[in-house]
């Protein structure tokens, strides 16, 4: 009997493992004991973190896009489709396009999140983002016809993608005006939804000097509630208002709407034990990357290490061995403090991180993984 692994969504996560596993279970895909299936809803892969460079004009939205297909390995089956319906009892999919349904014998759910701007009022029409591609040109735009007035940074809601690209914005926003000498005529007000600048209390320990000697203002247990597009005001659930000439929002998130109707989990993120990755309220599923609902970052780097977790332990049950490997928290992080200056994190479930002083090479050291991020795609780093 033939094994079938699918796995669905194309992103980080689901790319690595998809690799990996054509490499750990070569034998068995060879003699048509396994076939391993990924299914995405596009073909083309999306590396998200370039998405923060769009508006600065350092990269192009197009440098973080490659066919699904050039990353893949031959091995994997590569279905461009829309998983609309996931059946656990019966461990079958069912599809956008194609008729019929299809059964899985393990599956893995690396669906990642979506923005749901929707939730805040005014938001959609008053809000720029980089935490999308259209989002990034159109900021590209008013940022650089934007030469005096109020930026404010407004994360609003938690989880969201890459906890340090809020802070990132402003460390290179304020660098950006300044090699420009606009930054006298330009006010930066960050807001957090919680106490401090920062979920990760170590981070936010060391973020916040650092935003007080760049001169951007803070405004912390701010929870977006409103944004009057006329106006040009945002309002939070604890009453206080500013006043803005551009807003840059990290937009609500959410996993994708058939998680919640599968019974995995609520808003899209799905339950999973934090270590094994395996679904609370389903057998032979696994969950990876954003959509695990592990307590760590969103990140891409969580994905790629959990992938390999995940692939780990999907061959010994192949093999019919007990799977052992298990997620530690790993989670790594580049922090660009600037134009040309970046910091770095490493952090698990037992070790806090502790961000290592702001360089350049640090900051080419990530302009590097960048770069490199295709071969861990493809499963070669
Ligand atoms: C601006 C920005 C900067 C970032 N910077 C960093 C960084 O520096 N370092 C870092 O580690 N992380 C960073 N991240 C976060 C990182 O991009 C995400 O955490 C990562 O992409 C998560 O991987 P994933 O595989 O879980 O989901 P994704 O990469 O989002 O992939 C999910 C895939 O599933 C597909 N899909 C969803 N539903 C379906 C369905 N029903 N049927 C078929 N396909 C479906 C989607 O289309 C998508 O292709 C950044 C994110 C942003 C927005």
């Amino acid at each position: 009997m033939t094994e079938h692994i699918v796995i669905l969504g194309g992103g980080t996560g689901g790319t690595v493992l998809a690799n990996d596993l054509a490499d750990r279970l070569e034998p068995e895909l060879d003699a048509g004991n396994v076939r391993v299936t990924l299914v995405n809803d596009g073909p083309d892969h999306v590396y998200k973190p370039v998405w923060l460079y769009v508006p600065f004009g350092q990269r192009e939205p197009d440098d973080g896009r490659r066919p699904l297909a050039e990353l893949v390995d031959d091995d994997v089956d590569l279905w461009i489709d829309r998983v609309t319906d996931i059946d656990t009892d019966d461990q079958r999919l069912r599809f956008r396009d194609r008729a019929r349904s299809v059964e899985y014998d393990h599956l893995v759910l690396a669906t990642g999140s979506t923005l749901a701007p929707e939730q805040i009022p005014g938001l959609p029409e008053g809000g720029h983002d980089y935490y999308s591609e259209s989002g990034s040109i159109a900021l590209r735009e008013n940022l650089l016809e934007f030469t005096d007035g109020h930026l404010v940074l407004s994360v609003i809601g938690s989880p969201h993608m890459c906890p340090a690209a809020p802070l990132e914005f402003v460390f290179m926003a304020d660098d950006w005006f300044r090699e420009r000498g606009l930054r006298d005529d330009i006010e930066i007000t960050y807001t957090y939804p919680i106490q401090r600048v920062h979920g990760n209390p170590h981070i936010a320990e060391w973020a916040r000097p650092l935003m007080d000697d760049r001169d951007i203002s803070v405004e912390t247990f701010f929870n977006a509630d409103e944004i009057g597009p006329e106006a040009q005001t945002i309002t939070s659930m604890e009453g206080t208002e500013l006043d803005y000439d551009l807003l840059v929002t990290i937009p609500p998130h959410a996993g994708v709407d058939l998680i919640e109707e599968a019974g995995l989990g609520d808003d899209g993120w799905v339950d999973v034990d934090k270590r094994t990755l395996e679904a609370d309220a389903a057998d032979n599923v696994y969950a990876l990357g954003d959509t695990a609902d592990t307590g760590v970052p969103n990140a891409g780097s969580v994905a790629h290490y959990q992938a390999g977790v995940v692939g780990q332990r999907l061959a010994s049950e192949i093999r019919g061995r007990p799977a052992t490997a298990s997620y530690d928290g790993k989670t790594l992080c580049f922090i660009e403090t600037g134009m040309d200056a970046a910091s770095f994190v490493e952090f698990d479930y037992e070790n806090p991180p502790s961000p290592a002083p702001p360089s350049e090479k640090l900051h080419w050291s990530k302009l590097a993984y960048n770069e490199s991020y295709w071969l861990t795609a493809r499963g070669l780093l």
